[in-house]
């Protein structure tokens, strides 16, 4: 199995990373800093430094694939932001900032793995609940919260672009503890991740396009 991890320096992504590489897995993984990219080469995987809100580093990034064929890609890079909620207005560079990582940034990246993918290929981009709209009952981190519905909009698109090519779905890791998650959070990122890859060895043609939580329930937008 060959896999792309997009945004892996720490947290779930370096545990996606861990256990693909533990599994046998050939992976390639990004990171933007010096200590990300050597934990990348520390598990076995290949670093490529990638900056998923610098558009000239994405520009790059399909190059530094050619002749990859991947299994399974992972756009996980995100950044939570002000934990505000709704009427105060974020700042125009946290917009900026949430919006580039969590929007822009799958938007660009998507375009550059598009040839590198192995017919059949399972896409994720890592999303969230706090992007679901009918179930939504706080408005904590609104500005987070309109970048993961904006970017499950993103991921219906790619899936009808790919369509044919790829399984592409929106996964919610459930609430886990990694620096964005906190202490306080239910999961450890081995379990949230031990789910994610089950449900990505699990979903079918069919299923692109669809929103799933690590526990394999198929969430409401
Ligand atoms: P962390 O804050 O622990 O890690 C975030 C990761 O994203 C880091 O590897 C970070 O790299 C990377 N990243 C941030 N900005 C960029 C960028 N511009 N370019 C490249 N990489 C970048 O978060 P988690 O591991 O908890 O979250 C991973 C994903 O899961 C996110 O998309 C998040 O929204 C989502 N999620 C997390 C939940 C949780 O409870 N933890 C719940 C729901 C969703 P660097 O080290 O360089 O900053």
């Amino acid at each position: 199995m060959n896999v792309l991890i997009v945004g892996a320096s720490r947290g779930l992504g370096l545990e996606f990373v861990r256990q693909y590489r533990a599994a046998g897995a050939r992976v390639t993984a990004t990171a933007r800093s010096e200590p990300g990219l050597a934990a990348l080469g520390g598990l076995g995987a290949r670093p490529l430094q990638l900056d998923v809100a610098d558009a000239a580093s994405v520009s790059g990034l399909a190059w530094q694939i050619d002749g990859e064929r991947f299994d399974v890609v992972v756009l996980n890079a995100g950044v939570f932001g002000p934990r505000a909620d709704a009427l105060q207005a974020p700042t125009q560079d946290d917009f900026d900032a949430v919006m580039r990582t969590n929007v822009l940034g799958p938007m660009r990246v998507l375009p550059q793995v598009a040839d590198a993918l192995a017919p059949g290929a399972r896409l994720a981009i890592v999303s969230s609940t706090m992007g679901a709209i009918g179930a939504r009952t706080s408005s904590s981190g609104w500005l987070y919260r309109a970048s993961k519905a904006a970017v499950n909009s993103v991921m219906k698109d790619a899936s009808l672009a790919l369509a044919g090519r790829a399984i592409v779905v929106s996964l919610h890791p459930g609430w886990v503890r990694t620096d964005m998650g906190g202490a306080d959070a239910d999961l450890d990122a081995a379990t949230s991740i031990a789910g994610m890859r089950t449900v990505l060895a699990a979903v079918q043609p069919a299923d692109s396009g669809s929103f799933f939580s690590h526990d394999g329930r198929r969430l409401a937008w």
